[in-house]
């Protein structure tokens, strides 16, 4: 067995630990004789584990007692129509389109209501985030949107927009558990797991308890209504059983890990090996504002296309997967996720080294 360095965005690397124990208890979780796959999700071994999981995020993120923790189907993308469909009572909501994630938000739920771009980085390839400490929000507007971390670009909110008092929904799939949060700032919290937290398929969403009514859309489906989820404790039917029990392991991981404070300060010292490298290389440069980079997916290029094919494709043979930047900017991405050792940061940055002595 060889495992490789993956600097995959996502689905993306899980803590091996995590991985290992799932192996070992495949065939027989716990003394039940069967695999977590293979077991009724009304049953007390499975009420156990989701239980479980919840109590641990909570505690992770310091959620308070008046928002339910929703674990829902659909990945981060079904959240785009959700919010929508259950907060727009207006009509109306402020989106601030700062990359691809957002924009497709901000597109879905213009099928809604009114959807009003309010703040973009759209004019630089979203490699900033505007200032948003006075922007034109709606004074009917439902909730104001962002993407916290924009994983294709590599930036993120340093400092969360001034929303002169309407409700915050954030999308953090790329950015969870990598650091403290209050969650009290946001009416919604939501992010697709298989970023930082687990397999791909299920999103988690921390919502506030005023928003979860049964005043939706017309025509919401019973599916996509918050109300429906948290009243059945995310067990109204069928949940992603599998992956709730993965990023369960995971929630106890980053507890053993010594918690999100802790996080921050790991994901901080390995995210500056590579930042250090990119501002003093004469070769590689990264591509986003200073002040907005992402602690989690770090952007980089050469300036040339057919270098930048070359590098991924030697790195690939030195066993650093996943260094392709998103098809639509080219280049290259790094995302350094909870998962991923220091030791990788390190010996990629070793590799780079290389690779610049033998090309310039
Ligand atoms: C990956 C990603 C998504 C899409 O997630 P799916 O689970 O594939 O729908 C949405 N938002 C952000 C910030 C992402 O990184």
């Amino acid at each position: 067995m060889s495992r490789v360095y993956n600097f995959s965005a996502g689905p993306a690397v899980l803590p091996e630990e995590v991985l290992k124990e799932a192996a070992a208890e495949m065939l027989d979780y716990n003394g039940t004789g069967m695999s977590v796959m293979e077991m009724s999700h009304r049953s007390k071994a499975f009420e156990e584990i989701i239980k479980t999981a919840e109590q641990d995020i909570r505690d992770l993120m310091n959620i308070p007692d008046n928002y339910k923790v929703l674990f829902l189907q659909g990945g981060a993308s079904q959240q785009f129509a959700m919010i929508p469909m259950n907060l727009m009572k207006n009509k109306v909501a402020d989106y601030i389109v700062t990359g691809q994630w957002a924009k497709k938000a901000w597109q879905e739920a213009s099928k809604y209501g009114k959807a009003n771009k309010i703040a973009s980085s759209e004019d630089e390839t979203f490699s900033y985030i505007p200032d948003c400490s006075d922007l034109p929000i709606s004074e009917d507007a439902d909730y104001v949107y962002i993407c916290e971390n924009n994983t294709i670009y590599g930036t993120k909110f340093k400092t969360l927009p001034n929303t002169k008092g309407k409700t915050l929904v954030a999308d953090v799939s790329s950015c969870f558990l990598s650091e403290p949060v209050d969650v009290s700032k946001y009416g919604i919290i939501y992010g697709g797991v298989q970023k930082n937290v687990g397999p791909a398929g299920m999103v988690i969403v921390i919502i506030r308890e005023d928003l979860i009514t049964d005043d939706v859309l017309e025509g919401t489906p019973t599916m996509l209504k918050y109300k429906t989820h948290a009243d059945a404790g995310s067990l109204y039917n069928t949940p992603p059983a599998y992956n709730i029990y993965i990023c369960g392991k995971v929630f106890k991981w980053l507890k053993k890990m010594g918690g999100l404070e802790k996080m921050k300060e790991l994901n901080e010292k390995k995210a500056k090996v590579l930042y250090d490298f990119l501002d003093e290389s004469k070769l590689f440069k990264g591509t986003v504002r200073k002040e907005d980079r992402s602690l989690m997916n770090v952007p980089f290029v050469t300036g040339d296309a057919d270098l930048d094919a070359k590098f991924v494709k030697e790195a690939k043979e030195a066993g650093f997967e996943n260094l392709k930047g998103h098809r639509t900017v080219g280049g290259m991405r790094a995302s350094i996720y909870n998962a991923m050792p220091i030791e990788g940061v390190e010996k990629l940055v070793e590799f780079m080294k290389k690779f610049e002595k033998e090309n310039m």
